[in-house]
């Protein structure tokens, strides 16, 4: 259902509280915090099945309006360090969402073709079909962040990138799609007990790699590559929004609102019907 001012526990607008600006700074990011949200998990756990159902049905809207020849699409973007709740934040809120209506994407090390084209070759074939909601588990920003922590490619090389996805996603704006880039910060300690949550359980050992580990000792290099995307990439056309991350409801509560905004903003209606409805429901009487 549509937002009941009175009653909701938003003190602001998701979009306001989340915003990163000039003055974000990674390294001072609460990880903790719940911004704009006064309620506990019991709150933000129950007001996203709610707000789950009416993400699903403005996403329908989207799709039929996709079908009869509308445009445009919305790309959300999930960056975030391992453990960061990235997968779960699919599951449980573009899991509310008829999945025919989702173009899903994961970004893991290149393949060698991959690695054979331009960084933005993989990306561009993932972008969301007209009426989707695309989402990208991980994106073209690994390629400023473990590309730069790890030197993969000399600087002047990825430097250059910050400009060129500006660019790159202007285009993909200017095209109907709205992009809904989200960045979750957790904090290093929360990291290590979701971390030892997959050594400890069977069924969570597939996620566990033994790299994760190396990764915890270049944090600070990490933090800064953030910095950098967050002081370079944070345009008008696609702003990017600091989730704290380690309390996983407020997080999923938090980017199902973006979403919802994304699509309000589109305010949809059905599609009208391509055929004469008083003369087909004679036709149908007399079938
Ligand atoms: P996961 O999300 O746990 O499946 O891990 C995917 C891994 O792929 C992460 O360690 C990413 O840093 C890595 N990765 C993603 N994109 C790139 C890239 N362009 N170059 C190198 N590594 C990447
Ligand atoms: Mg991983």
């Amino acid at each position: 259902m549509p937002n009941d001012a009175e009653n909701s526990p938003w003190t602001k607008p998701v979009t306001e509280a989340l915003r990163a600006g000039p003055d974000t700074r990674v390294a001072d990011i609460d990880t903790d915090a719940t911004p704009g949200f006064e309620g506990d998990k019991e709150l933000g756990t129950r007001l996203l099945e709610e707000r789950g159902t009416y993400l699903s049905q403005l996403q329908e809207k989207l799709f039929a309006n996709g079908r009869s020849g509308d445009r445009r699409s919305v790309l959300l973007i999930l960056q975030g360090m391992d453990t960061a709740g990235k997968g779960g934040m699919v599951r449980h809120v573009i899991g509310h969402v008829d999945p025919q209506g989702v173009d899903h994407a994961s970004f893991g090390v290149p393949t060698p073709e991959e690695l054979r084209h331009h960084y933005l070759w993989r990306i561009n074939k993932a972008l969301p079909r007209a009426g989707q909601i695309g989402v990208f588990d991980r994106s073209h920003y690994e390629d400023v962040l473990v590309v730069r922590v790890h030197d993969l490619v000399p600087e002047r090389v990825w430097s250059a990138r910050y400009d060129e996805i500006n660019q790159f996603e202007r285009e993909i704006v200017d095209n109907g799609t709205t992009i809904v880039k989200v960045a979750m910060f957790i904090s290093l300690d929360e990291q290590k007990k979701r971390l030892a949550e997959r050594l400890e359980r069977p069924d969570k050992y597939w996620k566990y790699n033994p790299s994760d580990v190396s990764e915890r000792a270049l944090w600070p290099a990490y933090q800064e590559a953030y910095q950098a995307m967050l002081d370079k990439t944070n345009t008008e056309h696609a702003p990017w929004y600091v989730i704290p991350a380690n309390r996983k409801w407020y997080s999923r509560v938090a980017v199902g609102e973006l979403m919802i905004d994304a699509l309000e903003r589109f305010r949809l209606d059905w599609p009208a019907a391509m055929f004469d409805v008083e003369v087909e429901k004679k036709r149908l009487a007399l079938s």
